[in-house]
């Protein structure tokens, strides 16, 4: 059987950026990375694409050119994680052992979590930038007014507000369309607030009041008919009681099919499908086995180490952290996982806890519009220095946008991938 010193599940944000910072620190290091893709995804910009402003190809580029030097690359799906044993499995039957695993292989979308989502994924008004945002940019030029539906599921998801920037950009491109007089957006979320961070809410607020966008609270997605276009809903609360609590009362679009359950009819939806960590990890000794996290890789939230097995970290999406998942969440995260590593391979403790639950959601409002949301645990405000002392991130702004569709994929391309940023 092969052995690594370090092993790496998955190359992509976190896989690759762990890597690269602990070569960067010791090129002796003996670290192999296993993940079958040949292309390495820059998933930020598809926001972007879908709104036909960014190029699908500039978000793919060849794995080879970011496997950092040093590195082995074993292009082969993980199928088990046998801690006790410190060994994976691989697709091919081989096993692989490692003296520390790093576990980055992201999350998986779960087509099965919604009833009837497979079927209206084939029809022409669905779309979704988490799937395919190529289909999102045809849905949106092809799309002639009604009722525009923007949802999300009950389950986590990365970049948790995805599915709002797409729903600002529509709405932008509907008004200079000349769409919008005959046009309603509505944002369907399970959620109880637009934003967990109350100053970035409430710019959203505006934001939302400047479009007219219809938003429903507490509002679970269970089953959509494609065929009838029509979204199916679970109300957290009864109907008096959500109707209270929303910005816009129940309108003539609402079709209540019990006073727990409404149906909302569309002409176009874009959705963030549900999303669950894939099954090697969830069926593995790493992952939690009860409770709200079921599934997802159990860390300590502050030095991202198994609580079970101390030579096992997760990063990135898989990683069971009270915090949004985003590629900004990675590069916080990074560091103290590579960190931690270097501790326990010199004969220390692994007594990094520094990651606060930093995230950043870049919140595109409109077409050369965007706030930067930052945060961290119990939905702390927290800024990089250097951009807010310039900015005030806080609002829309056109500077932000450049950050969005220029300098971010720079940085990230030609220094997070490098482990220097
Ligand atoms: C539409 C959209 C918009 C987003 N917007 C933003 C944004 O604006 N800002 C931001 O910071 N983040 C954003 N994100 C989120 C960001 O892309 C992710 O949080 C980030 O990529 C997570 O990194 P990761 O390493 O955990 O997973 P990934 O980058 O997804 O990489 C996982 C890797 O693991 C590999 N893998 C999976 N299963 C296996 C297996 N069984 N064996 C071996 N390898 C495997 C995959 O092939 C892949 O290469 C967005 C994501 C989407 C979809």
């Amino acid at each position: 059987m092969n052995k690594h010193q370090i092993v790496i599940i998955g190359a992509g944000t976190g896989g690759i950026t762990v890597a690269a910072q602990l070569l960067n620190k010791n090129k002796n290091l003996d670290v192999a990375i296993v993940d079958p893709k040949e292309t390495h995804d820059y998933q930020p910009a598809w926001t972007l694409v879908g709104a036909d402003t960014y190029d699908m190809e500039k978000t793919k580029r060849p794995q080879k050119d970011f496997i950092p030097n040093g590195a082995k690359w074993i292009r082969e799906y993980v199928t088990a994680i046998d801690a006790d044993n410190n060994q994976i499995e691989l697709k091919n039957g081989d096993h692989l052992s490692y003296d520390y695993l790093v576990v980055a292989p992201g999350l998986v979308n779960d087509l099965d979590g919604v009833e009837g989502l497979s079927e209206a994924l084939q029809t022409d008004s669905v779309c979704s930038n988490y799937i395919d945002p190529e289909k999102t940019r045809e849905v949106l030029k092809n799309f002639k007014g009604g009722n525009a539906l923007f949802t999300q599921p009950t389950t986590p998801i990365k970049c948790g507000g995805a599915p709002q920037k797409i729903m600002y950009l529509a709405a932008d491109y509907f008004r200079k369309n000349k769409l919008s007089d005959k046009t309603q957006v509505t944002f369907a979320t399970p959620g109880s607030v637009i934003f967990g961070v109350k100053v970035f809410a409430d710019e959203l607020l505006r934001v939302i009041d400047k479009y007219k966008i219809n938003v429903k609270f507490h509002l679970q997605l269970y089953k959509i008919d494609g065929q009838a276009k029509k979204a199916y809903y679970k109300l957290s609360e009864s109907k008096q009681v959500v109707a209270e609590k929303e910005i816009n009362a129940f309108d003539t679009n609402v079709e209540f099919i019990d006073d727990k359950t409404v149906a909302l009819p569309y002409d176009m939806l874009h959705l963030a499908p549900p999303q669950k960590a894939p099954e090697f990890v969830s069926n593995s000794k790493i992952a939690h086995a009860e409770g709200g996290n079921k599934g997802w890789a159990n860390v300590n939230k502050h030095s991202l180490q198994n609580p079970d097995f101390p030579n096992v970290f997760a990063v990135g999406d898989v990683a069971a952290l009270p915090t949004a998942k985003t590629g900004a969440a990675v590069r916080k995260q990074a560091p103290v996982v590579v960190d931690n590593l270097l501790k326990l391979i010199a004969g220390n403790t692994a007594d990094n806890k520094d990651y606060q639950g930093y995230s950043s959601c870049p919140l595109i409002t409109g077409y050369g519009k965007m706030l930067l949301a930052e945060f961290g645990y119990d939905n702390k405000r927290m800024s990089d220095p250097l951009i807010s002392t310039f900015v005030d991130t806080t609002k829309e702004k056109y500077s932000m946008w450049l950050l969005k569709k220029y300098a971010l994929p720079f940085m990230y391309w030609n220094f997070m991938l490098k482990g220097k940023a």
